[in-house]
């Protein structure tokens, strides 16, 4: 019964994943990923230098600012901001398509392009992804050894700036062991895939009468 009602999906649901620079958005979604082969990731473009460990295409699609502003202009993201300096933005096409697909899609974005997610997509469930305390995402940033120490204080500036955003989002996870975090992210899944809303009712009422006449 479980999966015959969630197979009626009208398309495929949106997750928006916010959290602190560190907080570990991307050890969770590599996780996600691993363990549910049936969801995509969104891969966003930005104008920060690729990391050492960072492939062009896969992490991001690694843009010039010319670049990035051509396609601002040409409408191709969904939303778009500027972080610590560099731009970032979601590529409007890939996700429609896979949406349309009835594939599910998970983001991982900064807040104010989540806001503007959220307005042009109302169904999308978002997600704020915290640490268990701040010296452990201090600890996390400075372990990354990937920003220098003035970026490292920006970011942590900017965490506690974005910690009070969290409560505009519809769930919260705290980022404190990755297999207990991802397990929490299905249950919302889950939960999200049984709203009567995002169901087409007529599809669930045939296939639960199937050959049956009153
Ligand atoms: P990082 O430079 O650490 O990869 O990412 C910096 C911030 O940019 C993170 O908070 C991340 O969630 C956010 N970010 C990544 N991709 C996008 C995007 O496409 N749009 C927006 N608005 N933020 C993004």
């Amino acid at each position: 019964m479980k999966s015959l009602m969630i197979n009626q999906k009208r398309r495929g649901n949106l997750f928006v994943l916010s959290g602190p620079s560190g907080v570990g958005k991307n050890t969770l979604i590599d996780s996600i990923l691993k363990r549910n082969a049936d969801i995509k990731y969104s891969i966003s473009a930005t104008t920060r230098k690729p990391r050492s460990h960072e492939k062009d295409g896969v992490n991001y699609y690694f843009l010039s600012r010319d670049k990035f502003e051509q396609m601002i202009e040409e409408k191709a993201f969904l939303e778009w901001a500027v972080f610590c300096g560099n731009y970032y933005g979601t590529p409007i096409a890939p996700i429609e398509e896979t949406l349309n697909a009835g594939i599910d899609v998970i983001m991982d974005i900064e807040i104010q392009g989540a806001k503007q997610v959220v307005e042009k997509w109302p169904d999308a469930v978002s997600i704020f992804l915290i640490p268990p305390s701040m010296e452990e995402l201090e600890r996390r940033i400075k372990n990354r050894r990937t920003e220098t120490s003035e970026e490292i204080e920006a970011r942590l500036a900017q965490s506690l700036i974005e910690m009070n955003e969290g409560r505009m989002y519809d769930y919260y996870l705290v980022h404190d062991n990755t297999e207990h975090t991802v397990l929490e992210f299905e249950a919302i899944r889950l939960a999200e895939s049984f709203k009567v809303n995002r169901t087409d009712w007529d599809r669930v009422i045939d296939a639960v009468k199937g050959d049956f006449n009153a």
